[in-house]
């Protein structure tokens, strides 16, 4: 018997955790193995029941657009699963399939990473999006004690969200002056040109500017931002953030001590 977790969404081709997950489990000799699984919107109900009803089937990690499809085919959801109201990671536990979602982890995990001297507990931290990667960033730095605003161009999604973790709200385009970190989880940026609408002449000195678009590494907001002598941090390490507690979920290792940033880079080069 091989014990086999995969990433499920659509699209799926181009997702880079089946290449951090196959690198852990060769380092770590765990004899498993982390596929892509391809899940169109219609017939994904089926696609991921059927991968949950195989007994090999360690869990999946879910991504878009199926993270409110996973929160709703598990037995039980974990409080950030249900907080954040979408599940990126279900995994089994007693026999049970549990939702949970380590977006939230992975974000504070890059923050730690590349920002240890921020301390989120004294923090105004600026939000910009309202989407899924905005409601997991606003859950986690609530969760640690951050000051918390979203800025949103719809600004109704924003009022949703902030109503939903007790959070400010401001206008679009963002001001930035009394921010002490800034976090872009829009999707501007993807397309390695545009940025958000951010000035950073009037922002605080010590200002930290964390973009979540991690393809391009370097977007242009992060770009604007080390130009203006503002400090950065790249969204790769979220990825690897909320990789490292699936595969400790799924194959009940933590994950060996390789490193995964490069992995990545390499990987981004080939695909
Ligand atoms: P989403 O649910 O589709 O939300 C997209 C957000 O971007 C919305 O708030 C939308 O505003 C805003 N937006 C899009 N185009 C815009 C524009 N031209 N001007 C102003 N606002 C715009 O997407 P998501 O799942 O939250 O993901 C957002 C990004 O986070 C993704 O692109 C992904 O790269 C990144 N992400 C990274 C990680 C990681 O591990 N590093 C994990 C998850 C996501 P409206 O509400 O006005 O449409």
């Amino acid at each position: 018997m091989t014990r086999w977790a995969a990433v499920a969404g659509w699209p799926v081709d181009h997702s880079l955790s089946p290449c951090l997950h196959g690198a852990w489990l060769e380092t770590a000799g765990v004899k498993g193995r982390y596929d892509r699984l391809p899940a169109p919107e219609d017939g994904a109900k089926k696609i991921l029941k059927t991968a949950l009803a195989d007994p090999d089937c360690a869990g999946l990690n879910v991504t878009l657009p199926h993270k409110g499809l996973a929160l709703r085919l598990a037995d039980r959801k974990t409080d950030a699963a249900k907080s954040i109201g979408a599940a990126n990671l279900l995994y089994r536990d007693d026999g049970k399939w549990v939702a949970d979602n380590t977006d939230a982890e992975g974000f504070l995990y890059g923050l730690r990473r590349q920002a240890p001297e921020f301390q989120p507990e004294r923090a105004a931290a600026l939000v910009l999006g309202a989407g899924g990667a905005a409601r997991a960033a606003v859950y986690a730095l609530t969760q640690a004690g951050a000051r918390v605003t979203i800025a949103n161009r719809t600004e109704k999604k924003a009022k949703r969200l902030a109503k939903d973790f007790k959070a400010g709200v401001a206008a679009w385009p963002p001001d930035v002056r009394e921010a002490d970190l800034l976090v872009n989880a829009t999707s501007i940026g993807l397309d390695g040109a545009s940025a958000p609408p951010v000035d950073f002449s009037a922002s605080r000195n010590a200002l930290i500017v964390y973009d979540l678009v991690y393809r391009p590494l370097e977007t242009p907001l992060l770009k604007t931002a080390k130009s203006s002598g503002r400090r950065s941090v790249d969204g790769l390490d979220m990825l690897i953030g909320q990789a490292r507690p699936s595969f400790k979920a799924f194959f009940g290792v933590t994950p060996p001590d390789l490193d995964a940033r490069q992995i990545l880079l390499e990987a981004m080069e080939r695909t």
